[in-house]
C-alpha cells in the first residue's frame, strides 16, 4: 500500500535520508526504529510532504504522493502524529478534534467519527471541555492519535508516541495502537523505544545515520540478543 524508494533527504551538508526503501502492506504494523538523529522523523516528514525529498519516490495505492499538499496526502488516508504531539493547548479537546475536520465536505459523518474517537478515549470523556494544555502527557498523546483517527485514515504514521511518558502510559498507547491495528489500520511507527515497538510490529526496520541496516520481521528483530548493537552501530 505504502512503497518507499530510494528516499533521499539532504539538509544543506546532511545526508538525512540516504536511499531507504520500505513497504507498508494493507492493515501492516511496521516499526522504524533507530537512535536520535538517525532520520526517523525526517522519513515521516518526507512520506507526508513536509519536506522534500532530493530522490526517490513514495506511493500510496500506487500514486505518487510526490508534490501533494500535507492536507492531500491526509484526504487520501495517510494521517501523522507528530513528535511533540503538536496539539492546540488553548482549544478544549472537543476543538482540537474539530480542527482537523475542518477541511471535510461530508459534514455529518465528519460529527459522526468525532463521535467514535470519543467512545475509544474514555480517559478522555470527562476533559472534553478541558483546554488541551491542561492535560497530562498521556492525555495530550491521545488526543493527538485521536485527532489523526478522525481523518479516517488506512494508515497511521507516529512518531515517538511514547517519548516522555510515564510507563503505565506507555502501555495505554502501545495496547491502543494494537487495537487499531487489529481493526485493520496499518501503522508505521517511529520509536527510539526499539524493544517495544518491535514487539508489536509485523516488520522492523532498523534506521542508522539514515540508512537502514537491517530488515527483520518484528518477532525475529525482538529475538535478536544484538538489537542494540545493531541499532547504536557497535
Ligand atoms: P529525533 O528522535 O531526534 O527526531 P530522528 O531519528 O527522527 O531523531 P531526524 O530528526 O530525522 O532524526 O534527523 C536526521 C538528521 O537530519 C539529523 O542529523 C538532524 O540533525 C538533521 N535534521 C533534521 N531536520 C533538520 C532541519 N530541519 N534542518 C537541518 N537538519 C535537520
Amino acid at each position: 500500500m505504502l512503497k518507499v524508494r530510494d528516499l533521499t533527504v539532504r539538509f544543506g551538508p546532511i545526508l538525512a535520508l540516504d536511499k531507504i526503501s520500505f513497504d507498508v502492506e494493507e492493515g501492516e504494523f511496521v516499526s522504524l526504529v533507530g537512535l536520535n538523529g538517525a532520520g526517523k522523523s525526517t522519513a515521516l516528514a518526507a512520506i507526508t510532504g513536509l519536506v522534500r525529498p532530493v530522490s526517490g519516490s513514495v506511493t500510496f495505492d500506487g500514486q505518487s504522493l510526490a508534490g501533494r499538499s500535507p492536507e492531500d496526502i491526509v484526504r487520501m488516508g495517510v494521517a501523522l502524529v507528530p513528535e511533540g504531539r503538536h496539539i492546540f493547548r488553548s482549544l478544549t479537546v472537543e476543538e482540537n478534534l474539530h480542527v482537523a475536520l475542518t477541511s471535510r465536505a461530508d459534514k455529518q459523518r465528519a460529527k459522526d467519527d468525532v463521535q467514535q474517537v470519543r467512545a475509544r478515549f474514555p480517559a478522555l470523556e470527562h476533559l472534553w471541555e478541558t483546554p488541551a494544555g491542561r492535560l497530562s502527557g498521556g492525555e495530550q498523546q491521545q488526543l493527538a492519535i485521536g485527532r489523526a483517527l478522525v481523518c479516517r485514515p488506512r494508515i497511521l504514521l507516529l512518531d515517538e508516541p511514547s517519548l516522555g511518558l510515564a510507563p503505565k502510559i506507555v502501555d495505554v498507547v502501545f495496547a491502543l495502537l494494537k487495537e487499531l491495528h487489529e481493526e485493520g489500520v496499518a501503522v508505521l511507527l517511529v520509536e527510539q523505544n526499539a524493544v517495544r515497538a518491535v514487539q508489536v510490529a509485523d516488520r522492523g526496520h532498523v534506521l542508522r545515520r539514515g540508512r537502514i541496516v537491517v530488515s527483520a520481521t518484528g518477532k525475529d528483530l525482538s529475538e535478536r540478543h544484538d538489537l542494540a548493537e545493531l541499532y547504536l552501530g557497535l
